[in-house]
């Protein structure tokens, strides 16, 4: 069982990937989809690893990323 979740908001990641660098569990990935502004939106791999430990939170320009924990 995961210590916590994200939740990405696609329409606002603008696929600059520093979440993907940021992530020391390696949970977030690159996508082939597009969002309505033509970026490939990162999104929350598999696994229950993740620790909440909000790095990915942080480093997001676009505050497109939400971490719940619990
Ligand atoms: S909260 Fe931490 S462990 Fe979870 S996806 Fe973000 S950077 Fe990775
Ligand atoms: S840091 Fe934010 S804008 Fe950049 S790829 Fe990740 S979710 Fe998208």
């Amino acid at each position: 069982m995961a210590k916590a979740r994200i939740v990405i908001d696609r329409e606002l990641c603008k696929e600059c990937h520093l979440c993907i660098l940021a992530c020391k569990k390696a949970l977030i990935v690159a996508t082939a989809e597009f969002n309505s502004r033509g970026y490939h939106p990162v999104a929350s791999g598999d696994g229950d690893e993740c620790t909440g430990c909000t790095l990915c939170a942080v480093t997001c320009p676009e505050a497109a990323i939400e971490v719940y924990r619990g």
